[in-house]
């Protein structure tokens, strides 16, 4: 079992396969960075398998495969399928922007993916146009359907921003009740690679939004999930993620590895020790050790706060995953 130096209990790992990314989604990544990694700094999929390996056997039950893009990364199925033969019952699960979904869907699921998040911040064109800075959204709600089509679980994220789709919570709650996925509204978090100036609803305003049409009531959050679950008269949920609050930091079990090997305790801060010399010299020693000091050095909490917008991360949402 792994345990932070606050005690917390760490049963999840979050691996992003590359920083690229073929949107230029306003909060995120506006711009290409002025230097990708290149490419031979990033890991192969044994090294990162390897890493994989150790922190399954010293606690991980849960993955998540994010980026940048994932579905960038050729063979993605073939690095599923690794994992999954690593060990049964893990919990695998898979973030993308649904764009390249369509024709990756049946593979992954072959390979032991079991669930998705697409990102889906507008139903209109134009605005899905506005936010990706690219004409993103046939491609998207086709990998979506492509994807509940091949029996994988759907969880749609949208983040709100106001005067850009934040008129279309509902929209998008509708969309996706409809087609029996759940959905979590994530409060924009500021960073510093963002458009400046964004300023995304809070937890409470998408809850007012909501509450002008149905009735719900809080459930709470489930298990160490940052979501907060609310539910509808006929059993619906939706969650909030709201950084903000940072309440989740309490029973925070999450660390991030990053496609150049950087293992991150936190995803508001700088802080990250490189795991990339021990996975290839094939060091499980060295790369546990690793992992054991990163634990330790976890932090209490991130540093968003409600009341200072200025509170700013320069972590990049694109290099760490999400
Ligand atoms: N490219 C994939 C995607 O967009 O789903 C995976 C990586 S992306 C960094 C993971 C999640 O982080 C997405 O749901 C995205 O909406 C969210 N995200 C990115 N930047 C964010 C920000 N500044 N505030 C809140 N959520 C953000
Ligand atoms: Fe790319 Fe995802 Fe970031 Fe959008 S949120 S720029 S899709 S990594």
């Amino acid at each position: 079992m792994l345990i932070d130096g606050h005690g917390r209990k760490v049963s999840y790992l979050r691996v992003s396969v590359t920083e690229r990314c073929n949107f230029r989604c306003q909060y995120c990544m506006p711009e290409k960075p002025f230097s990708w990694v290149p490419k031979e700094n990033l890991l192969s999929f044994e090294d990162l398998f390897l890493f994989i390996k150790v922190a399954i056997d010293e606690g991980i039950t849960k993955i998540r495969i994010t980026g940048g893009e994932p579905l960038l990364r050729s063979d993605l199925d073939k690095f599923i399928e690794m994992i999954n033969n690593h060990k049964s019952g893990l919990d695998l699960a898979l973030t993308t922007n649904g764009y390249l979904l369509k024709e990756a869907a049946l593979k992954l699921k072959n390979a032991g993916l079991q669930r998705v998040n697409i990102s889906l911040d507008s139903l209109k064109p134009s605005i899905a146009m506005q936010m990706a800075q690219k004409d993103v959204l046939t491609k998207v709600q086709e990998g979506i359907d492509e994807a509940l089509h091949v029996g994988l679980k759907v969880k749609i994220n949208m983040v709100p921003i106001k005067g850009i789709n934040a008129d279309e919570v509902l929209d998008v709650l509708e969309y996706a009740k409809q087609r029996g996925m759940s959905i979590r509204f994530i409060e924009y978090m500021e960073n510093k690679f963002a458009k400046e100036k964004l300023q995304g609803l809070s937890a409470l305003e998408v809850q007012a939004i909501i509450a002008q049409k149905y009735a719900f009531k809080e459930i709470g959050r489930e298990g160490s999930s940052p979501a907060h679950l609310f539910e509808f008269e006929d059993g619906y949920r939706f969650g909030i993620i709201d950084p903000h609050k940072h309440d989740f930091c309490e029973d925070c079990n999450r660390i991030r590895l990053t496609a150049e090997g950087m293992l991150i305790p936190c995803l508001y801060f700088d802080e990250a020790m490189s795991i990339k010399d021990s996975v290839q010299k094939g060091d499980v020693q060295g790369a546990a050790d690793i992992l054991k000091e990163v634990l330790k050095n976890k932090p209490e909490k991130n540093k968003w706060t409600e009341d200072d917008q200025n509170e700013t991360s320069s972590r990049a949402f694109y290099e760490t995953g999400g």
